[in-house]
Parts: structure tokens; sequence; C-alpha cells
């Protein structure tokens, strides 16, 4: 009767992509909240009769009834909760809820649970549905899941000497994976200049919550250099943790050992 149960197990989880398997089969990357990132194989789903057919949509969240299996375990039931609404009447949102639940998908290893992050991105996709402007609730998820998974940049103080960052600009070190002072910025290579105004941006996005964030009105040239700092510390982030994976890898093709 354990094993019984213990081969079936329940989650809640977020569809971050999928693909088509054999005739009818869909192989599905969820989210959960209960056990992180899993691929699972829901049967049948592209049948028109299907009934796991929309839980397993783009950016659904779904109650999931899983049984283990060989390699992948598979959907017995499943049950839509919800989704983001007009979705689909633009291609810009769209756009950012893609870019939401790949950042996610990325920034994630399986076989570890991320209770907030789970959270964050439910609520990120469900303020997408019905945001005036997307733009400033994207950049809001970028900077606290990038918090969430351990990432958290610190905006008031500079990351070589530990001095409070003045009112000018100052520097993102790249290589530092924080912020610096003019006079500190030397010793990072690739340190990026951000503004005044950027800055004060960036503290507002790390402090407040998801309403009042997205309710800041911007100007486009803050709004776009804010987009490309980001751009820039999330690619450094997910380059350093590629390159500790890979690291990660030969030291277990060299001992042999999964422990690690
Ligand atoms: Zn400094």
């Amino acid at each position: 009767m354990t094993a019984e149960r213990d081969r079936n197990y329940r989650v809640e989880a977020i569809v971050l992509g999928r693909r088509d398997f054999g005739e009818t089969d869909r192989i599905v990357t969820l989210f959960s909240r209960e056990s992180g990132k899993i691929s699972v194989i829901a049967k049948g789903a592209r049948k028109p009769t299907a009934r796991s057919g929309p839980a397993t949509e783009y950016f659904a969240r779904s109650r999931f009834m899983l049984a283990r299996g060989r390699d992948l375990d598979v959907v017995t039931s499943a049950e839509l909760l919800d989704r983001p609404t007009n979705l689909e009447s633009s291609l810009a949102r769209l756009a950012h809820a893609s870019h939401m639940v790949e950042l996610t998908g990325k920034l994630v290893q399986e076989g570890e649970v991320y209770p907030a992050v789970y959270d964050l991105l439910h609520l990120s996709l469900r303020h997408l549905g019905v945001a005036e402007d997307d733009l400033p609730l994207v950049r809001w998820f970028e900077v606290n899941v990038l918090t969430a998974v351990g990432y958290q940049l610190d905006f008031w103080s500079c990351a070589g000497c530990q001095r409070e960052l003045g009112a000018e600009p100052n520097f993102l070190g790249l290589r530092t994976g924080g912020m610096l002072c003019p006079g500190c910025r030397t010793g990072d290579g690739q340190a990026m200049q951000i503004s005044v105004n950027a800055q004060k941006y960036l503290r507002l996005l790390s402090r407040e919550g998801i309403r009042s964030a997205s309710s800041v009105r911007i100007s486009p040239a803050v709004a776009s250099e804010v987009e490309r700092v980001m751009a820039a510390y999330t690619s450094s982030v997910l380059e350093r943790d590629l390159t500790s994976l890979r690291v990660l890898r030969e030291i277990r093709e060299q001992t042999g050992s999964y422990s690690v």
C-alpha cells in the first residue's frame, strides 16, 4: 500500500514548456511548488478529446497527479487552475510571459525546490494579464527572481570597498557580481555604468512590492537602460551558473561520484 502511495504524487505547477512526443503524447516541463522543475509525459494530450489539454498549455497553472515512471513521470490526471488572461491579444505580452518562464527555467536546477520563485512567477504571470504596462512588471520580476535564487544585487553599497554608494553614476561589476563605486570599478574589467535615475529605479524595484513597482512611471531612456543592465546581469549569472555546472560535471566524471 505504501509502495502504491509512493508511486503517485500530486503537484501544483506552472507549465514552462512542452514538446510533442510520439503520435499523440506531449513532454511537458513543469515548475512545481513541491518538487521544483520536472519533465513529465502527458499521454494522449494532443488528442482532440484529451482532458489534460488545457492544463498543459503554456503558462497554465494546474494541479497534476503524477505516477513515477522509469524515465519520465507520467501525468495521470491534470486540472487547470488558471492561466494569464488576454495573453494572446498582444504579441508583446506573450513575449513577456515567455521571457519570464524561460528565465525561471534557466535559473532553477532540477532536483531543487524553490517555493519563493514559484510564488513570484505565479504572481507575475497573473499580473501580466491585467497590468496597464507590462515592462515595469517584467523588470520587477527579473530583479526579484534573481534575489530568490540567491543572486541579490545590493544597490546601496559598493561590493568592493563596502562604502555606501553616492548619488552619482556607479557601476555594475559583471565580473564581481555586485555594484561598484567609481573608485572600485577599475578592479572589474566588465563594469557597466549606471545612471543615477536608473539606480533609483533599480532600488525601487528591489524594495517595493509588485503593485507599487508596477505603477511607477519612468522615462523611456531609464526603462531601456534598466532593461540593458538586467539583461547583462542575467547573462553573467547564467554564464557563471553554467560554468559551475560544467565544473561539477567534470568532477563527477573524474571521481565517478554523484554525491558532490
Ligand atoms: Zn568602492
